[in-house]
C-alpha cells in the first residue's frame, strides 16, 4: 500500500458507495474517514445484484473470501413473460460470466454486503452521528462542519450522502429528485416455504403490462428477495418508503404466473418504495469537492447498476487522486468525474429506456421486443461485455 497520507479524505456518507469508496482510497494510501449520519450503519432488508465490473473491484480490496461467505452466484439471467411464463431470454452468469469477465457476478443481502465493507475499515474512522450541515472550501482544504458542532478539515471532500445529497445541493443548488412513475414492493421470503416451486439459482425477471417482478436467492440462499415494480401516476405518501400490504401487491400482480403470485403471497412483510431518479448532472465537482453514487447519478434500478456503478466510482477516484497526487486535488476531481460521468450517463439513459422496454402492453411492439431477444438478446456474454468487462480503476495517466 503506498504511503499516500499527506492527502486527507473525507467521505460524506456510509452508504454501498461511500464504504467502497472509502476502502478504495484507503487502499491507495490516503488518510481516510467516514462521516455517516445516522447513529449505526443499516442497510434495508432487501437484496442486490452485484456484477463483475463492480465484484472485480472489491475483490481487488481483500475482500473475496468474505462475500462468498454470503453471497450467491447465479448461474443464469432468466427473463420471462408475465402470464404464460415463456422464456424471452436466457444467457449465463455463474462460471461462464466469471471466466469471461474474471469475477463472479452475485446476489447478496444489503446488510451482508454492507457488513463486508464496513468491517473492512477501520471502525475508528467510521464516525457515525455526523450529519454533515455546510461545508467551505479554502486554498489548501474543506472545511466541513457537522450538525453535531464537530468541524474537520479534509484535502478532499466526497458526498456520497445518496440521491437527496447535502453536498449536492450546496454544491449546484436544490432540485429535486423526480418520480419516475414507478413503485416497488420488496420483501424477502425464506427459501424453504418456496421449496415448492423447485426454483433455480438465476437471476429472474418477468416481464408484463405496466410492471415487472424479479426475484432472486440472498442470504447464501436462505432467503429469496423480490422487487416486484408497478407503474403508478404519483407518489403521495410522505415516506419514500413504507410498509406496504401483501394484498395490495398481490392485487397488482392480478393475472400473473402463479410461481409470481406465490412468491409474493408467501412474504410476511413488505415495503412499497417510490422509485425516483435523477436528470444526469452536468459537472460533479467543484475544486476540492465531488459526489460519487445516488448523489450524482441516481438512476432507476433497471440496470441493476446504481450500487455497482457507485463501487466503480470509488475505483476511479482512488486512482485519479493517486495519478495528480496532493498537490493537484481539483485537477484529480476533474480527471476522475471526466472519467466516469458519460458512462454513469449512459446507464441512467438506459435504466430509463427499461421502464418502457420491461412494462410494454401485449401487442406488436411487445412482439418486436420478444422477437430481438429471441434472437439478439442484451444479457449474453458478447452484449453484455461493454458493461461488465469495464475496469473503473484503469485510469490514463493524464487528464483528458
Ligand atoms: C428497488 C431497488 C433495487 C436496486 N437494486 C440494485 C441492484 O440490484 N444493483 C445495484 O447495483 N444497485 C441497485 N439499486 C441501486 C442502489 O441501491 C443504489 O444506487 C445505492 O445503494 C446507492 O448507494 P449510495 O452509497 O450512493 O447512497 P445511499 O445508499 O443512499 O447512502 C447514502 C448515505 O449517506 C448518508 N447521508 C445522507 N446525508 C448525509 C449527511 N448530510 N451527512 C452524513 N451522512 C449523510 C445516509 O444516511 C446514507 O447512509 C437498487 C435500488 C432500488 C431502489
Amino acid at each position: 500500500m503506498p504511503d499516500r497520507t499527506d492527502l486527507s479524505v473525507g467521505v460524506v456518507g456510509g452508504g454501498i458507495g461511500g464504504l467502497a469508496a472509502a476502502l478504495a482510497l484507503r487502499h491507495a494510501g490516503f488518510d481516510v474517514r467516514v462521516f455517516e449520519q445516522a447513529a449505526t450503519l443499516g442497510e434495508v432488508g432487501a437484496g442486490i445484484q452485484i456484477s463483475p465490473n463492480a465484484s472485480r473491484l472489491l475483490h481487488r480490496l481483500g475482500l473475496a473470501a468474505a462475500l462468498d461467505r454470503t453471497g450467491v452466484r447465479p448461474v443464469a439471467v432468466h427473463q420471462r413473460r408475465w402470464d404464460d411464463g415463456r422464456t424471452l431470454q436466457r444467457a449465463p452468469l455463474g462460471a461462464a460470466v466469471e471466466a469471461a469477465f474474471g469475477a463472479p457476478y452475485y446476489h447478496f443481502h444489503r446488510a451482508d454486503l454492507q457488513s463486508v465493507l464496513a468491517g473492512a475499515f477501520p471502525p475508528d474512522r467510521i464516525h457515525l452521528g455526523h450529519r454533515l450541515g455546510e461545508f467551505t472550501e479554502r486554498d489548501d482544504g474543506v472545511e466541513a462542519r457537522f450538525t453535531n458542532g464537530v468541524r474537520v478539515t479534509v484535502g478532499a471532500l466526497v458526498g456520497a450522502d445518496g440521491i437527496h445529497s447535502t453536498v449536492r445541493g450546496a454544491l449546484f443548488g436544490p432540485e429535486r429528485p423526480r418520480f419516475t412513475g414507478c413503485v416497488a414492493y420488496r420483501g424477502l421470503v425464506p427459501a424453504d416455504r418456496l421449496a415448492g416451486l423447485g426454483l433455480e439459482i438465476l437471476s429472474n425477471n418477468w416481464m408484463g403490462p405496466g410492471g415487472h417482478f424479479v426475484h432472486y436467492f440472498v442470504a447464501g440462499g436462505r432467503l429469496v428477495n423480490f422487487v416486484a415494480v408497478k407503474e403508478q401516476e404519483a407518489w403521495t405518501r410522505e415516506s419514500w418508503t413504507d410498509r406496504g400490504e401483501v394484498a395490495d401487491a398481490l392485487a397488482a400482480f392480478e393475472g400473473w404466473h402463479p410461481q409470481v403470485r406465490a412468491i409474493i403471497r408467501a412474504v410476511d412483510e413488505t415495503f412499497i418504495w417510490g422509485l425516483f431518479d435523477r436528470a444526469p448532472l452536468e459537472r460533479w465537482s467543484v475544486g476540492r469537492i465531488t459526489l460519487l453514487g445516488d448523489a450524482c447519478h441516481a438512476m432507476l434500478p433497471f440496470m441493476a447498476q446504481g450500487a455497482a456503478q457507485s463501487i466503480e466510482d470509488g475505483a476511479t477516484l482512488a486512482a485519479c487522486l493517486g495519478g495528480h497526487g496532493v498537490a493537484d486535488v481539483p485537477a484529480a476531481l476533474q480527471h476522475y468525474e471526466a472519467l466516469r460521468r458519460p458512462r454513469a450517463t449512459r446507464l441512467q439513459e438506459l435504466s430509463r429506456a427499461n421502464k418502457t422496454r420491461f412494462h410494454l402492453p401485449d401487442g406488436p411492439a411487445q412482439q418486436a421486443r420478444d422477437a430481438q431477444m429471441a434472437t439478439s438478446g442484451d444479457r449474453s456474454i458478447a452484449a453484455i461485455g461493454w458493461l461488465y468487462a469495464h475496469d473503473a480503476s484503469v485510469v490514463e495517466a493524464a487528464a483528458p
